[in-house]
């Protein structure tokens, strides 16, 4: 009850200040850009996040599996409240890039691996197709149940001017039988080299998920080829030379798998798409951090 008191007096005093109106707990602005209300909603899950790499980052460190679930119910349950309203705002992007750091965490990958490899090491789909999900499931609850009260919130929606209503978005997916896994695997096709297609499957996890942490975060740099390898850490000007201690000339992650005679891994990239035992017990060898 206290805290429900303190939220009211909050809340008042921003729209008394900032004079932005809420709706439905949307902060609206004159454009209908939604940008105020997707700027505070990326503030918001980066502190969540911040949970995330406490849970991540200990020693101990939490394993993919519990990760994934604590980003669902923390990060993308918050970041997708009343999605079906904003999705075509030109800030969406505020909140994506919060999320793609909340899947960095989750698979141990580093700022630049591609996007693309995200969704799939965390086995949660891209956030773009999880609102079009939302937005189609909400479309058609709502088409197809008109005494439900939520209609006279679409009619006032409806009256606010916006030059890309989500309602039109809604009928089109619906139209072209819109399905998320689908386009899911499309797009990492379309992406990802051939070898690592089969690491996407839209109904299981990608082999390695439940390993130690430890594992599990070496495992996805090699697989991503993004790492704290002798060449980036010279390149982030963390280092004098790119060089490898065996004598090449470049450290990349794909010399310290494939290449170095010191320490490359015998197997093959096959290994590292199914966390076989032996590229397990290699990643555990490794006498270096990537
Ligand atoms: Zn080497």
């Amino acid at each position: 009850m206290a805290s429900n008191n303190l939220n009211v007096t909050f809340n008042n005093s921003i729209l008394r200040h900032n004079h932005y109106p809420k709706y439905l707990g949307i902060t609206l602005d004159r454009t209908l850009s939604f940008n105020k209300h997707l700027t505070n909603l990326a503030a918001k899950l980066r502190t969540r996040n911040n949970i995330l790499y406490k849970l991540a980052g200990s020693t101990w460190g939490a394993d993919a599996s519990t990760l994934r679930t604590s980003a669902l119910s923390l990060v993308f349950s918050t970041a997708e409240y009343c999605a079906s309203v904003w999705l075509n705002s030109p800030y969406v992007s505020k909140v994506d890039s919060v999320l793609n750091q909340t899947m960095r965490i989750i698979s141990g990958s580093i700022k630049s691996t591609p996007i693309e490899w995200l969704p799939v090491l965390c086995h949660i789909e891209p956030p773009k197709i999880r609102r079009q999900q939302i937005l189609v499931r909400e479309f058609k609850k709502v088409s197809e149940n008109l005494d439900l009260s939520i209609h006279q919130d679409i009619i006032r929606f409806n009256r606010l001017k916006s030059r890309n209503p989500t309602v039109k978005t809604a009928q089109q997916l619906v139209t072209n039988n819109f399905n998320g896994y689908e386009e899911w695997i499309a797009s990492w096709q379309s992406r990802a080299d051939p070898a690592w297609h089969p690491l996407l499957d839209p109904k299981n996890p990608p082999q390695g998920f439940n390993l130690p942490r430890k594992i599990w975060v070496r495992l996805n740099r090699i697989r991503t080829g993004h790492g704290r390898s002798g060449s980036a850490l010279f390149k982030w000007g963390m280092r004098m030379s790119p060089e490898c201690d065996c004598g090449a000339a470049s450290q990349t992650m794909h010399h310290i798998a494939y290449e170095c005679p010191t320490r490359r891994f015998s197997g093959t990239t096959s290994d590292f798409l199914h966390a076989t035992a032996r590229s397990i017990q290699w990643l555990n060898q490794l006498d270096i951090e990537l």
